[in-house]
């Protein structure tokens, strides 16, 4: 029975993760009848994947304890234009944050690691290649992107990452048994600007900002971020009045070792 086999169960809803995020969801759909029976639980497995902020698949910090701190992380980098000018605004505010690194950008630019390091910040593990289809990976690919990364970064920082955050936010089962292997916790966030995507500092800002409390752990990117209309990624724009706001409203601007211990 399949729905008594949680591996056999999960390889359906990792076809149909692997599907929705390869190959969309219109390819899949001739596919939905033969496996009817399980179609339910099929949905439920895949939106258990999909979804970044729950704890289905997994332990999953998505805020700290309320200690008159934020910790701030940045996903993607490192990048050479945007984590320099990063850690210039962070020093200038005497804030503190995470970055969770790819492996192989830190391969590319490890004088950035260095110099996430020696400013006080985490360097964080944010798997080796950033694989879009990261949840629909069999066990063997996600300890792969797991080990590789914490590999790279543990031996370019001469610190070992302490915590892991999937691409996108999309997990699987498989990943929870490969991260207690490396001592790592799941962390996502409790707050996003969705600077990837919004063009548009001022929401990007906001979505930040407008109910910011203590023990958020607010999501930005060093990569792969947004441009505004001019061209100037959205972070120029964002990320300064982010640090000014924490600090009116009495919140230490901290990275994750710091926010939870
Ligand atoms: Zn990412």
């Amino acid at each position: 029975m399949i729905a008594r086999d949680p591996r056999r169960v999960f390889h359906l809803a990792n076809a149909a993760t692997g599907a929705l995020l390869g190959c969309g969801i219109s390819h899949i759909l001739p596919l939905l009848p033969a496996a009817a029976g399980a179609a339910g639980l099929q949905a439920a497995l895949a939106a258990a994947c999909l979804c970044p902020r729950c704890a289905w698949v997994g332990a999953n910090v998505t805020r700290g304890p309320a200690r008159g701190a934020v910790a701030l992380t940045f996903d993607d980098g490192p990048d050479p234009v945007l984590t320099p000018w990063i850690l210039k605004a962070l020093d200038a505010a005497g804030a503190q944050a995470s970055f969770f690194c790819v492996g192989e950008k830190a391969r590319r630019h490890p004088g950035l690691i260095r110099a996430i390091r020696d400013a006080g910040h985490s360097i964080e593990n944010h798997s080796d290649r950033h694989r879009y289809s990261f949840a629909a990976l069999p066990q063997t690919a996600i300890a792969r992107e797991v080990r590789t990364a914490q590999q790279t970064l543990t031996a370019l920082a001469g610190q070992v990452p302490l915590f892991f955050r999937a691409p996108a936010g999309f997990r699987n089962p498989w990943l929870a048994p490969v991260l207690a292997a490396h001592g790592l916790r799941y962390v996502s966030w409790s707050r996003r600007g969705l600077d990837t995507i919004d063009p548009r500092p001022e929401r990007v800002l906001r979505r930040l900002v407008a109910a910011i409390q203590e023990g958020d752990i607010l999501l930005l990117h060093d990569g792969a971020g947004a441009r505004d209309h001019k061209g100037a990624p959205v972070l120029y724009a964002v990320l300064p009045p982010l640090l000014a706001i924490a600090r009116e409203r009495g919140l230490a601007v901290v990275g994750l070792p710091a926010l939870l211990g």
